[in-house]
């Protein structure tokens, strides 16, 4: 099968699989435990938190595991607003933020009386800084910003902007979705302003249901969940191990590959957008800077799913915006500004390190075997 929706969910790495089997049957203990097995699984742990902070740039005790992205920018957005609600209701954010960044935003304006000001990318994708930093006023709480964009793959400089809006408001929080770039393109957290960094290990070839969030030292960050002391009460809960070491082998491998990586999946990416510019009637969105392995395309009058299951019967599975959005026009596009037209249409292709030019070309032959027998039915329909 040609699978070129990485940016959805990624297959799972062998060597993570048996990594993670491995933990599961040696270190099932509870890592809080005061005897040796307990111990030995603690130890895994903070293995492992060594793995992921050195990816990230960043001090072990900056780490903290969750169980995926969703929760990683929840519990940043709250304990963030939570914890300085009494001096400020006031929230910026870009106008395309993942919804487990908006949702939580918009429920903080419902909840609690927060005012957030989004502000919308241009018709390239583009968010302005100095958009995001006009905004900022002596009430503003929290910035959040995503480094990379989960539909067009749009890339923000991240820590210009957090230089920025603390040279402007130095009690003004900021957060980074980092879901869609991490280990895509480079960062290291602690020579930036960045307060808040999330993470999700199922994009990275690591199982679903484990992810870290990168909180500066000394920030300030009211917990979501009470409990046990686990994750220095940031996040209590049990820790799973298992996934855990999992997610620190899969960031490993990524990390030490970095520049190998982006260069082969800029190659991949040269030779797709080669292609599809031979293709009648697609419209590319290109933004100005981006994450390699994403290509956000609208076709010439092809509804996405329409197109999206002519693919699925080549075996070439892309999406149609992104997973969350379940069928919803894209959120991104929309945002943007773009023609309603070009949003029924859009097609998001997204692909790594595991994709051939194999798996482009059967796209590239499925998309052009697609338009011409898709607007020919369409055609006769109308
Ligand atoms: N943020 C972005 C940009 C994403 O693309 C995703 C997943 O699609 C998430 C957050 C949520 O991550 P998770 O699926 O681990 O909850």
């Amino acid at each position: 099968m040609h699978y070129l929706d990485n940016a959805a969910t990624t297959s799972v790495n062998p060597q993570v699989a048996d990594i993670v089997n491995a933990t599961l049957r040696q270190h099932w203990a509870n890592p809080s435990s005061l005897y040796a097995p307990g111990f030995e699984a603690e130890k895994v742990i903070e293995s492992a938190r060594k793995t992921v902070s050195d990816a990230l740039g960043c001090k072990s005790s900056e780490v903290y595991f969750t169980a995926s992205g969703t929760e990683s920018n929840n519990l940043a957005i709250w304990g963030a607003a939570l914890a300085r609600k009494n001096w400020g209701r006031h929230i910026v954010a870009t106008g395309y933020e993942h919804p487990s960044v908006y949702k939580p935003l918009q429920m903080l304006a419902a909840e609690l009386g927060f005012a957030i000001t989004f502000i919308a990318p241009d018709t390239s994708g583009k968010v302005s800084t100095q958009a995001l930093l006009d905004a900022v006023t002596a009430k503003t709480v929290l910035v959040c910003a995503m480094h990379a964009n989960n539909e067009i793959g749009a890339l923000l400089d991240v820590a210009a902007l957090a230089a920025a809006i603390k040279a402007k408001n130095n009690r003004t929080a900021v957060h980074v979705d980092g879901v869609q770039a991490f280990l895509k393109t480079p960062l290291r957290l602690n020579t930036t302003q960045i307060d808040s960094y999330a993470v999700s290990g199922h994009k990275l070839h690591a199982p679903k249901g484990v992810g870290a969030l990168y909180l500066r030292q000394g920030y300030n960050l009211t917990p979501l969940l009470t409990g046990g002391e686990q994750e220095g009460t940031m996040r209590p809960g049990t820790e799973n191990t298992a996934y855990i070491a999992g997610f620190a082998c899969a960031v490993a491998q990524l990390h030490k590959a970095m520049a190998n990586n982006i260069a082969t999946v800029n190659t991949l990416r040269a030779y797709l957008l080669g292609g599809l510019q031979k293709l009648e009637g697609i419209t590319l969105h290109v933004p100005p800077k981006t994450i390699a392995g994403i290509v956000n395309i609208s076709l010439p009058g092809i509804r996405s799913e329409t197109m999206l299951h002519f693919l699925e019967q080549e075996q070439v599975y892309v999406s149609a915006g992104s997973a969350c959005g379940k069928g919803q026009p894209s959120h991104t596009l929309t945002a943007m500004g773009l023609p309603a037209q070009q949003v029924q249409c859009a097609l998001r292709i997204s692909f790594d390190t595991q994709n051939s030019l194999e798996d482009l070309t059967a796209l590239l032959t499925g998309l052009q075997k697609g338009i011409a027998t898709l607007a020919r039915a369409q055609t006769r329909c109308r």
